[in-house]
């Protein structure tokens, strides 16, 4: 199957509503250009500089979002183009987005991310610690960074029983937040190739798909 083919036959399976980011880290622009022509939009990538050079050479109305842990030094190169950042995961980032996002005049759509799975190597903010920062209040001086809701990685293994407590936790914390952001806390980012069918079923509203599309990638 060539990637119009996978995407498409992804795309079937993804109830309305559910956005697909194709994830192409590593992958050469020549193959975004490939799932560009087929109608892909949204592209997902985890390094800076490697999406900075993507941006560059391929067609301006890409949504890109960075999928990667983000180191705060690097935001500023990806501020003036960047539409979301799914990889949130400490107050001091969250800072850094939004003067970034202010110099650029722009707003910038983040997830926080929450470690629920098993391993311990996984980022994200733990759920106590993220909602100790959330009673803070200090989101709420955000005017350039807009939380659309969270991400997390589930535990990479082959017990789907292990798969799906990570993802109930996620939509609990999802839920329980919602009240706290209103409406534009509207998006669960779960699944991945190898469990997004899993992901469907915990209400995910946002699948990051790479090899699935693009095939292995070479590191
Ligand atoms: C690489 C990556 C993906 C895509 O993984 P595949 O297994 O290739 O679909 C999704 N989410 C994050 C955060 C990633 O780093």
């Amino acid at each position: 199957m060539n990637i119009k083919e996978r995407l498409n036959r992804i795309l079937s399976t993804l109830p309305k509503g559910v956005q697909l980011v194709a994830v192409s880290k590593f992958h050469p622009a020549e193959r975004l250009q490939e799932a560009y022509d087929a109608g892909q939009r949204i592209f997902g990538e985890s390094r800076p500089q490697e999406m900075v050079a993507k941006y560059d050479v391929l067609p301006k109305d890409i949504e890109w979002h960075m999928i990667g842990h983000l180191q705060t030094n690097k935001v500023k190169y990806i501020a003036p183009f960047v539409t979301m950042i799914s990889s949130v995961d400490s107050d001091r980032l969250i800072e850094e987005i939004e003067k970034q996002a202010a110099k650029n005049n722009r707003t910038i759509d983040i997830l926080l991310e929450v470690h629920v799975a098993q391993e311990e190597t996984k980022s994200g903010w733990s759920e106590e610690e993220l909602r100790a920062y959330l009673s803070s209040g200090i989101l709420n001086n955000m005017a350039h960074v807009r939380v659309r809701g969270v991400m997390t990685i589930a535990s990479n293994t082959d017990d789907e029983s292990v798969v799906r407590h990570d993802f109930e936790t996620i939509r609990r914390i999802f839920n329980e937040l919602k009240p706290q952001f209103g409406e534009a806390f509207d998006t669960l980012s779960i699944g991945m190739s190898d469990d997004y069918p899993i992901a469907l079923e915990y209400d995910s509203t946002m699948v990051r798909i790479g090899t699935a599309i693009f095939g292995a990638r070479e590191y």
